[in-house]
Order: C-alpha cells, then structure tokens, then sequence
C-alpha cells in the first residue's frame, strides 16, 4: 500500500511528492513536459509559504528571488494606490522554482513519468494508469494535481468543465527599471496585469484578460495596444521594457469556479481542487499548502500493512481544506469583482485610497497564516 501515483508535477504535485517520499511512501509522478519549463503565472509567492519552502531543502535561499513588500495598483484610467505588503512575498521564475523541486524529489528517490496521462481508472480499490509503450501502474492511492483544467477533467466528467471560463492569461519575462521590491498591479477593461521582479534582475510581467477583449482584435499585440495600453502606466511599461520572449505564453479556458476534492477517491490538490484569481497572488502559496495538507492527511491515515480507511482519509483531507482555504478563494472572487471596470476600479482605487486599514483588512483576508512544517 505504500506506493502513490501523482499526475502533475507542479507546486501542490512536487510538494506532496517530496513529503510523502520522506515519510517512506514510494511515490511517482507523471509530468506531460520536461523540467524546467516556462508556465503562465505572476510569479509572485505569498511569504506564507517561505520558511516552508526553506524546510525542503531544495536551495530556495540560494535561488536569487527578490523580496517583495510594496503594493500598487492603478485603476483602469490609471489612478494610483499605494499600500505596504505586511506579510509580502517574493518573485522567484516558475522555470526556476518547479525546477528546483523537480531536481530534490527525484534526489529523494521519486520516479518521474514525462508522459501526459489520458485515463486513470479506478476498480477492485486500485487505481490504474497506463501509458501505452511503458507500463501499467498501480496504487491504492493517487493524487491529481494537474492543475486547473486537463483534459481529465473532462474524462473524470467534472461538472466545472462544462461551464464557461471566459479568461484568458499572458506573460511574458522583461527587463525594465521598477523598484525591486514593488510588486504593481495595473487594471485594464476586462482584466489585470502584475509586475514584480524576479531573479537575474528580470521582472515577470503576466496578464489575465477576458477572452472577449481577444475575439475583438487580431490578436495578442493589437488587444494590448487597444485595450491594455488605455492604461497610461500600461503603455509606458510595455514602451519601456525589454521584451525577453520572442512570443508571450498564453493559456486559455481559466476557470474560478468551485471544484470538488474527491472524485471516485482520486484525490484533488492544487489548482485542480480550486483556484484563486490571481490578483490576489497567492495561488502558488495554495497549491503548496494544500499539497503539504494532503501529503500530511495521507500520512496520518495509511499506515503500513494496515487497511485503508478511505472514508477517514477523504474527510479529513476535506476539512482541513476547507478550514485553510475556502473563504479565501471565496473573497478572491469577491476582489476580482471590484476591479476589472474603468468606473468600479476607479471607484475602489479612491475609496481604498483613503481607507488604509481596509486595504490591509483586503489584503489579509487572502493571505494565510505562516504554513508551519
Ligand atoms: C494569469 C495568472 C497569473 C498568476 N499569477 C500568480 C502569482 O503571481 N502568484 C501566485 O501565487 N499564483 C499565481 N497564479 C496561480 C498559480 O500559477 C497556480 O495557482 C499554481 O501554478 C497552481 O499550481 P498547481 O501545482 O496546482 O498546478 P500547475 O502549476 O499548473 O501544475 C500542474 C502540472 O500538471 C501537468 N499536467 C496537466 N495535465 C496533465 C496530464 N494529463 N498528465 C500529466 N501531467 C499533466 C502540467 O503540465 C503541470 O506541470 C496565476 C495564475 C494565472 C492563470
């Protein structure tokens, strides 16, 4: 009983990866591209996580990330607000991060399968994968953490899958004069973009748009110059950067919508089981906290050559998802809602403008507590 299989080697999937391997598990996972790799993602991460992160082992003090804890957001005319990050975060690439985990999970002893997984099934209490041309793999446990929308999903029949997810996202690497320790976040009709500095002196810049703004132009570069570049402070950034991709990354269909946690016992974490909007920036923070409280619920509950209670284990990893996360992706969504409009992000950037404590009240409801190893 003690082999797990994960398909999805992001944050929440290498997270659960490394603990469960040092806690004696054998544990596999199956990853559809090859390490290290661009993602789209703000690249911004929440402190929360830092000192967990630290606990790994996998040379997060070394890696070069920049220390974030100065907020600004401009609405979509371009007014201005201007906050302290008590908590704050730090901007570390997705290139290096996932990288470096990748290379501490497999230094542990994880086995990684760089195959993209069609079908997993699920009978006589085991789950099966195969992967035509290498093999059949089995476990009585498995984790999907392929983040927000796969064609499993769709396999596994999940009702988010059908609804619309009218968003669309864009990054790119630049480099650019922004102080280091801002992270800025400017507001255009139908979407946000952030700013913040990574590693090698580069800042991410990523977007997240409606698809409509897209269907009304010929493509990426024509939308920015008609839709981000109203924006004054949009259009100087993209004016004033160095771009460092010869084209942006984009992904499409993002989806907010509630998720479940269980599905015929395979057993959700990360983006999959439920997503942040990002201008909140603290997904990746979610995705490892809840590939730690996963790792930890199976930990507790599967104990060598003793029968799995799956009921107790689902349970338990439900509730401590809940407590930890569902009220902070429900004010996500609420946040997103104050923005995203020239007349209701003007009116939130004025308002909060003069409300200080508000802003920090905002703030905190999206950020968790320190996670403790
Ligand atoms: C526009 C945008 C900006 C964002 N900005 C930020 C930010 O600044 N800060 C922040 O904290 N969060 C941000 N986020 C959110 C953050 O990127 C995610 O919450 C985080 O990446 C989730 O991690 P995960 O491990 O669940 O999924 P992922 O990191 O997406 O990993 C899933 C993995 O599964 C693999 N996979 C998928 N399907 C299969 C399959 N069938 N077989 C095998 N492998 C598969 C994928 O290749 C991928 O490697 C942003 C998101 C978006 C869309």
């Amino acid at each position: 009983m003690n082999n797990i299989l994960i398909i999805g080697g992001g944050l929440a999937g290498l997270t659960s990866a490394i603990l469960l391997q040092q806690n004696g598990f054998e544990v596999s996972v199956f990853e559809k591209k090859k390490y290290p790799f661009h993602r789209v993602c703000g690249e911004y991460i929440s402190n929360e996580v830092l000192q967990f992160l630290e606990s790994l082992n996998f040379g997060i003090s070394e890696s070069g990330y920049s220390t974030i804890n100065r907020l600004e957001v401009s609405s979509v005319s371009g007014k201005i607000l201007k906050a302290e990050l008590p908590s704050g975060g730090f901007g570390l690439s997705r290139f290096k991060l996932d990288h470096l985990l990748y290379q501490r999970a497999k230094s542990l002893g994880v086995t990684f399968i760089f195959e993209k997984v069609d079908h997993i099934n699920f009978q006589d209490d085991k789950f099966r994968i195969t992967i035509p041309g290498k093999g059949e793999y089995e476990s009585a446990i498995a984790i999907a953490a392929y983040g927000k929308r796969s064609n499993l999903d769709q396999k596994l029949n999940r009702s988010f899958f059908y609804r619309r997810s009218p968003y669309l996202g864009v990054k790119y690497h630049i480099r650019t004069e922004l102080a280091e320790n801002l992270i800025r976040l400017d507001n255009f009709q139908g979407g946000y973009s952030g700013v913040s500095r990574i590693e090698d002196e580069k800042f991410c810049l990523c977007y997240l748009s409606e698809t409509a703004n897209l269907k009304k132009y010929s493509g990426i570069a024509e939308m920015e110059e008609q839709v981000l570049f109203k924006n004054p402070r949009l259009k100087s950034l993209f004016r004033n950067s160095e771009f460092l991709f010869e084209n942006p990354i984009v992904i499409n269909e993002i989806s907010f919508a509630k998720k479940t946690l269980t599905e015929n016992h395979l057993l959700f974490c990360g983006d999959s089981a439920g997503m942040i909007t990002p201008l909140c920036g603290n997904g990746m923070a979610i995705a490892i906290h809840s590939g730690k409280i996963l790792a930890d619920s199976i930990i507790s509950h599967v104990k060598k050559d003793s029968e799995l209670n799956r009921l107790a284990l689902e349970n338990d990893y439900k509730l401590r998802w809940e407590k930890q996360f569902s009220l902070r992706l429900q004010s996500g969504r609420l946040i997103q809602k104050l923005f995203g409009s020239t007349l209701v992000s003007d009116l939130t950037v004025s308002v909060l403008g003069k409300l200080p404590t508000l802003t920090q009240k905002l703030v905190k409801k999206t950020h968790g507590d320190t996670l403790m190893y």
